[in-house]
């Protein structure tokens, strides 16, 4: 697939990063010409800018692919994360999960399950100590209760 890319003038090898790299592919075809004409010194060396252009591009992309998920993930949470009787629920599939820790959220942007103790729904994160007079937090806490609490990286 053809991308287009923006051409600007050389940039000098081991430029400083600036998130504006970019891949000049007329370069490609200054090279075989100068391999054509017998300057393989030449066309080593602006290969090898290419190829330094490249690894920072591939940088730049696995960067801007994790702020992709990043936002993703935010966007997720905004429309499928609710609060009920003080508790966070996130809504997925149809299916409703938690209780979360609705300290370890709202500090932190973690979503830590909720452990359902004999002195309430305990944060086996932050040991936050929540009341719930919804029957459905203490069933789903009760269901959950031998499963490991996960703390899942979102971002704010
Ligand atoms: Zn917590």
């Amino acid at each position: 697939m053809a991308v287009a890319l923006k051409v600007s003038g050389a940039i000098p090898i081991g430029c400083a990063y600036t998130g504006e790299t970019m891949l000049d592919y007329r370069r490609f075809k200054e090279i075989n010409e100068l391999f054509a004409s017998g300057q393989p010194e030449k066309a080593r060396r602006l290969l090898m800018e290419l190829q330094s252009r490249c690894i920072a591009l591939r940088d730049e992309m696995s960067m801007l692919k994790l702020r992709l998920q990043t936002c993703e993930d935010s966007l997720y949470l905004s429309q499928n994360l609710f609060t009920e009787d003080g508790l966070y629920w996130l809504r997925t599939a149809g299916v409703k999960l938690g209780p979360f820790c609705p300290r370890c959220y709202e500090s932190e942007g973690g979503l830590v399950r909720l452990e359902k103790q004999k002195q309430g729904l305990v944060c086996p994160y932050c040991n936050t100590t929540c009341q719930s007079t919804l029957p459905s937090a203490r069933d789903k806490a009760d269901t959950v209760h031998s499963r490991p609490a996960r703390i899942l990286p979102f971002a704010k």
